[in-house]
């Protein structure tokens, strides 16, 4: 085991600029169109649309990254088809330019108030309109890693207790509505404060990573999440699964800490780093908030604690929906 490093956020945000940026081009006149497919070719992966029509049916086929519109079309003018990609959940975010014509001055700010996010004029100096996309394009590269950010844990990478706290309650909303259980699991690395004595806080902080890595490993499926909770404790939101497969899991989890062999020469448990963990599981009913489920994890944690640390306790909440828990 190393000490700890994250990714510099430059490098991150390098990361998240394609290569080859997705860009959808709008516009009726396929002479315009052309001229835009030279501009943008070389450094864009460049679609073009004629209507407004054939714009939304690429759009939800495949999302753009960038979408440049003529704002004077037959049928729905461009303006309009801004204002609908703003409205709906999934194209709200992409940056849209309106292409205007220079002797209209009172395009630009229809262009804005329509939802654009800048103008370009025509004819189009092709220096100034790659100059337009690419700034564009880097700020929303930008924004969607602060975005990211802002629920990612930073020391592990793994989601942090923000992220948690919506998660539990989007989960345990979704779970009471399809009347499907929901397992909390709660993880605590045993003796860590010997940990960080015996090797000092940057080795902790890269046993953290580890064991983060480790616990992510052991969740499969795409809707399951595992979250730093604080300190040296983290969460595990499991939908769609039963008591006796939430054990199975944790118990899993407690083993591959264990088998991984961290050396931890003064822990009053073994002589390898172990965890330990508390398991609640419930169907989500009216007669209860998803704070019961934490409560009861937390009884579970501390329980698993007492009899030794290294193992799982777990407790199935009988409730509302009692009978359907198996
Ligand atoms: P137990 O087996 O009962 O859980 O004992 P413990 O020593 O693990 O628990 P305790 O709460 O006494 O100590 C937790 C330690 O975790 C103390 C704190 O310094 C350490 N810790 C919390 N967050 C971090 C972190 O980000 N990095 C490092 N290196 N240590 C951390
Ligand atoms: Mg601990």
């Amino acid at each position: 085991m190393t000490s700890a490093t994250t990714p510099p956020l430059g490098q991150k945000l390098t990361a998240m600029i394609k290569p080859c940026p997705r860009l959808l081009v709008v516009d009726d006149h396929s002479i315009h169109a052309q001229a835009l497919l030279e501009i943008f070719q070389r450094d864009h992966d460049v679609i073009i649309a004629s209507s407004g029509a054939q714009a939304f049916e690429i759009c939800r086929s495949s999302l753009p990254d960038l979408i440049i519109l003529d704002a004077v079309m037959p049928g729905t003018d461009g303006l309009e088809v801004c204002r609908k990609l703003k409205t709906d959940q999934d194209t709200k975010d992409i940056p849209v330019i309106l292409l205007i014509a220079w002797d209209d001055p009172e395009a630009e700010t229809k262009a804005m108030e329509a939802g654009a996010v800048d103008i370009i004029t025509k004819p189009i100096n092709p220096a100034i309109g790659r100059a337009r996309v690419n700034a564009h394009l880097t700020l929303k590269a930008q924004s969607n890693l602060l975005q990211s950010l802002a629920f990612v844990d930073g020391l592990t990478g793994v989601a942090n207790r923000h992220r948690f706290d919506e998660g539990l309650e989007a989960e345990w909303r979704r779970c009471r509505r399809l009347i499907t259980p929901l397992a909390l699991l709660m993880i605590d690395i045993d003796n860590f404060k010997k940990f960080n004595d015996c090797y000092g806080h940057l080795v902790g902080d890269a046993c953290l990573q580890e064991v983060a890595a480790i616990l992510k490993g052991q969740i499969g499926r795409s809707h399951d999440l595992l979250a730093r909770y604080g300190g040296e404790k983290f969460v595990c939101l499991l939908p769609d699964i039963y008591f006796d497969g939430a054990l199975k899991k944790a118990e899993a989890m407690v083993q591959a800490v264990r088998d991984r062999a961290m050396p931890h020469t003064a822990s009053k448990t073994a002589s390898v780093v172990t965890i330990s963990m508390g398991v609640a599981v419930t169907i989500p009913g009216p007669d209860r908030q998803p704070n019961a489920l934490v409560s009861i994890v937390e009884a579970q944690l501390h329980e698993a604690k007492r009899r030794g640390r290294n193992q799982v306790c777990g407790q199935e909440l009988a409730g509302y929906f009692s009978n359907s828990l198996k």
